[in-house]
């Protein structure tokens, strides 16, 4: 069924009692040509570019919980390009053309919304690798403005321009970010996928991976042995102990990241905002509740929430940067596993075992790289070949000291 006008004409006749589910509910076959761990939004969208675009329809995506259950209906729903390197800017500028068609490419209202991102600067020190970052932008062709301290103000006045430590002296700004509604874009990749008959299944622990004579042959589950010719694995926060069944030892910790979401308020923040003193970021939902995150929490844990401390920690940052934010009441939060890599970039590649791939590291910034991960995933599985643009996401590049070290930061999860 193809959602249109027209459809939602000739349901509304029928008292909307003639939908179909979104999506089938198969029984897992005894082997597929590729099976794929994780139905997030990098497993959902990998199984739809393999049938979209490379024709391989023999696939079963398999989820521990329900689609979209991990991150991809946790995050706080930006996207944006903003990228300095150049192992980074063509892969997420790749994604935000790819967000920028998605919704007529499958059928289905994600709610993209290109609002624009302010990344605030604070010191002249800032400032200058904010305009070293926007310059890197446009050499590549990805649009980027410095603001000053009025043209900021300008757009969102509500901020605290005379913080007495952290006064606001500009932004960088990325017209063309925006946010995206998370669980739809999960719902749209499955729908997109399982129209091109690829089999989405719910429930189903992967719990072991079976080798033999080196390659994998198949994965143990919840839901008894299932066959494939290649394994891909998408599993994010799980990506450790999923590897950990095939003897590979990741360069990947996994740790927490909370989010936030205030009472339903009347439009007051028109962009994505992120505070540069600290970790803080801010949105506006279309619902009306100003959604938020931080930091992650400084141990490791694959638990969904998070502690505490770092509530405390959000909050602050949050009234430094919006003052006015302690006056909105906090109506939830909740947490999700990051897979953070060594250098804070991601992982798409092949592994030592021929016929195992690897989709991983995608830290707090894997929702905006959804669409392209999926699509130079499935490539990397179809061909045999990586795609030009995720080309320095290898795994071996910790080895090779080929790092990819955005942040400048170094081998330190909880620094990124
Ligand atoms: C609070 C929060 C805020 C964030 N904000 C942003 C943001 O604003 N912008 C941004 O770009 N990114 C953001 N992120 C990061 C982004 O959400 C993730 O990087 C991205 O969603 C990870 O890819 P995924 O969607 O495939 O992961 P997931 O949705 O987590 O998918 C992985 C799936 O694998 C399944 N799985 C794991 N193990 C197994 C197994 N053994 N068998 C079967 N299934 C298994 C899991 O159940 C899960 O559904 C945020 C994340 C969080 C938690």
């Amino acid at each position: 069924m193809r959602y249109s006008a027209y459809s939602i004409f000739k349901e509304a006749l029928s008292g909307n009692r003639m939908w179909k589910p979104a999506w089938r509910e198969p029984q897992p076959k005894p082997h597929y040509d590729v099976i794929i761990v994780g139905g997030g939004g990098h497993g959902l969208a990998t199984a739809y570019y393999l049938a979209k675009e490379f024709g391989i329809t023999n696939v079963a995506v398999l989820e521990k919980g329900y689609l979209g259950s991990g991150n991809v209906g946790r995050n706080t729903t930006i996207i944006r390009s903003n990228y300095l390197l150049e192992g980074n800017n063509p892969f997420y500028e790749f994604s935000l053309k790819l967000w920028e068609g998605l919704e007529r490419d499958f059928n289905y209202n994600a709610m993209v919304s290109q609002r624009g991102m302010l990344n605030l600067f604070h010191s002249d020190g800032q400032r200058d690798a904010y305009a070293r970052k926007g310059n890197g932008m446009r050499i590549h062709g990805v649009d980027a403005e410095l603001l000053d301290r009025e043209q900021v103000r300008r757009k969102a006045p509500y901020l605290n321009f005379d913080h007495a430590r952290f006064p606001i002296m500009g932004a960088l700004y990325q017209k063309r970010a925006g946010t995206v509604r998370h669980d739809a874009v999960a719902w749209g990749y499955g729908r997109g996928a399982d129209t091109r008959g690829v089999d989405l299944i719910q429930h189903c622990e992967v719990t072991g991976i079976r080798r033999e004579n080196g390659l994998v042959v198949g994965v143990e589950t919840t839901r008894g042995f299932i066959g494939c010719n290649k394994l891909a694995l998408a599993a994010a926060g799980n990506t450790t102990t999923v590897g950990r069944m095939a003897d590979l030892e990741l360069p990947i910790e996994t740790h927490v990241l909370q989010a936030f979401v205030s009472e339903g308020l009347k439009p007051v923040v028109d962009h994505v905002i992120t505070y540069g003193a600290g970790h803080f970021y801010i949105s506006q939902s279309d619902k009306g509740g100003l959604v938020f995150g931080a930091e992650i929490d400084f141990y490791s844990s694959y638990a969904q929430r998070g502690n505490l401390q770092t509530v405390e920690h959000t909050m602050e940052e949050g009234v430094s940067l919006i003052p006015g934010l302690s006056r909105a009441k906090v109506l939830r939060s909740w947490g999700g596993v990051m897979d953070m890599s060594m250098d804070g970039s991601p992982i798409i590649d092949r592994t030592p075992i021929d016929n195992l791939y690897l989709n991983c590291g995608w830290c707090y910034g894997g929702f905006k790289a959804t669409p392209a991960s999926g699509f130079c995933f499935a490539h990397l599985i179809a061909k045999n070949e990586t795609h030009h643009v995720s080309r320095f996401m290898r795994l071996d590049r910790f080895e090779r000291g080929y790092t990819i070290d955005e942040a400048g930061r170094g081998p330190q999860p909880n620094l990124h």
